[in-house]
């Protein structure tokens, strides 16, 4: 275990911070409440979800249910509004504008270095490589991530669906202990769960694992993530997040989602997705029009097609979308598709059939 505080590498005056209190913290929500200035009684068409109370900012019952899920500690867990809120929290908490510095591998998921540069962090950049089994992470990595306060790394990784090695986690979460955090986002996990970095966090403080239940668990809409870390990380994050994030209706059917017969149904859905894939790998790989297909561990495969942006347009005039990755580095004419139904990717089948590029 790195015995380096987490939180030392944080914006001080973070840490020097008093959260703000919210009605809902200072006291539990029983007996007669007169102290949030909420209204008496609930909505007309809407009385049983109580919505007239503001909510809990962490819902044991949701709590519970995650860190069950995920097999941690509930101290180690942030629920956030997606993961996109945790990328967030964590840039706030850790960059202060105008010095310090994030790395990112790209292609990679926009928001790091959005919301880095929203915050007003640099970005340093270490481009993925190609090697003989697809995408990795450069060698030259960890000099660049020297002194950088938040390392993203993404495994599977979204566009391109390669993972990133466990011992390269290690090595570089011992590496920047002193520098700030490594960041392994985990938002596709559920679709090769035995390569989750998770059983890292005894051995480092400085590791965040970030989830999400948009993917596997089908819950985009929902909005929902979260935060995994050392309980000091979760501690500073809980200073800086709104004070109510997580709305109760949202709340409500997270926790539908996540009971026992839920679960058992997302599995069967896994176990149906990762038979369609294997189908829509076979049907693009035989297409002419594909030069190149990099099938990945999540629910998507990447492809390069002789022209991506005649293939996404010809594909949306027959009413299907495709995500055009070309303006990421190193991905000229790549297209991302994701695996639907067995329907929706009869539907592309027939459209590959037509389509010449
Ligand atoms: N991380 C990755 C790698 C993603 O692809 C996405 C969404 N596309 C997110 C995070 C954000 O997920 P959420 O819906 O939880 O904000």
């Amino acid at each position: 275990m790195t015995g380096i505080d987490p939180t030392a590498t944080a914006r001080p005056e973070i840490r020097a911070l008093k959260p703000y209190a919210s009605a809902r913290a200072l006291a539990d929500a029983a007996g007669i409440l007169l102290n949030a200035n909420e209204n008496p009684w609930p909505p007309a068409g809407d009385r049983e979800l109580a919505l007239n109370r503001y909510p809990d900012p962490q819902p044991a019952a949701l709590r519970q249910r995650l860190a069950a899920l995920y097999g941690v500690e509930e101290s180690r867990l942030l629920i956030t509004r997606g993961s996109d809120e945790g990328i967030d929290l964590l840039q706030r908490a850790y960059c202060r504008a105008g010095g310090d510095r994030v790395l990112i591998s790209p292609p990679c998921f926009g928001m790091y270095a959005l919301s880095a540069r929203i915050q007003g962090a640099g970005v340093v950049e270490a481009p993925l490589v190609e090697g003989d089994c697809g995408f990795e992470l450069p060698a030259g990595l960890e000099a660049r991530a020297k002194g950088c306060r938040l390392v993203f790394l993404c495994s599977p990784n979204n566009p391109t669906g390669n993972l990133v090695a466990p011992e390269r986690v290690s090595q570089l979460a011992a590496r920047q202990a002193a520098s700030g955090l490594v960041v392994v986002d985990e938002a596709y996990v559920e679709f090769a769960p035995e390569t989750s970095v998770l059983s890292l966090l005894q051995e480092h403080r400085n590791l965040v694992i970030l989830r999400t239940l948009s993917k596997a668990h089908a819950l985009a809409g929902c909005r929902l993530g979260c935060v995994i870390a050392d309980p000091a990380v979760i501690d500073l994050l809980r200073r800086i997040i709104a004070p109510y994030p997580l709305p109760t209706p949202t709340v409500s059917a997270a926790l539908r989602a996540l009971a026992p017969e839920s679960l058992a149904s997302t599995r069967e859905h896994l176990k149906t997705l990762a038979a369609e894939k294997q189908r829509m790998v076979a049907a693009l790989s035989a297409h002419p029009g594909i030069v190149r297909l990099w099938p990945g561990h999540a629910n998507f495969v990447l492809v390069r097609a002789v022209d991506g942006a005649g293939l996404v347009g010809s594909a949306a005039s027959a009413g299907i979308r495709l995500r055009d990755q070309s303006a990421q580095p190193g991905l000229a004419d790549c297209v991302r598709i994701t695996i639907g139904t067995p329907e929706e990717n009869d539907a592309l089948t027939r459209f590959l059939k037509g389509w010449r590029a």
